[in-house]
Order: structure tokens, then sequence, then C-alpha cells
């Protein structure tokens, strides 16, 4: 289970993003402009969660109990509880 919050990191002037496990207080740069990244915000699902797959459409499934969307790489529903059928 990943513990560590992460984030969406992006550079102010070309716009190139990052997905991170970034500490707080500490300063990420972009090795490509040399420039801090700003923070765009956090990604779901939040931390403490046993998925690392971020709530993107093209990660997402439907559980066949209750029709909720669940992240691909759970096994149990984060929903429902219940253990999905396999894809
Ligand atoms: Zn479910």
């Amino acid at each position: 289970m990943s513990t560590s919050q992460r984030y969406r990191l992006r550079a102010p002037s070309s716009g190139s993003e990052i997905i991170t496990e970034a500490q707080p207080g500490r300063i990420y740069v972009d090795h490509a402009s040399g420039e801090p990244y700003d923070v765009v915000g956090k990604v779901l699902p939040l931390a403490p969660s046993k998925s690392q797959l971020p709530w993107a459409v093209e990660y997402l499934r439907v559980c066949n109990w209750c029709d909720q969307f669940a992240q691909r790489d759970l096994n149990d529903c984060p929903n429902c509880g219940r253990r999905m059928a396999a894809l």
C-alpha cells in the first residue's frame, strides 16, 4: 500500500508535467528548463491507497457488483468491498 501522496507538478514556461511523491518543503526542478515546478494538484486516489493508478478513465474499470468505477490494479472494489471479476 502506498502511503505517500502523489502530486502533479508543472513547469510554468514549457507546461511539461510530472507526477511524483513530493515531500513538503522540498523544491522540485524541471531538468530541461532548470525552473522550479508549480504544484498543480494532488493525484487521486489520495494516500494511503492500495492503488497506484490515477483516477483517469483509461485506468478505470466498472465493478461487476455495484457498477461503480474502480482502478484496474485492484482486486477488491473500493466502493462495495467485494472481489471483482477477472478482467
Ligand atoms: Zn463494487
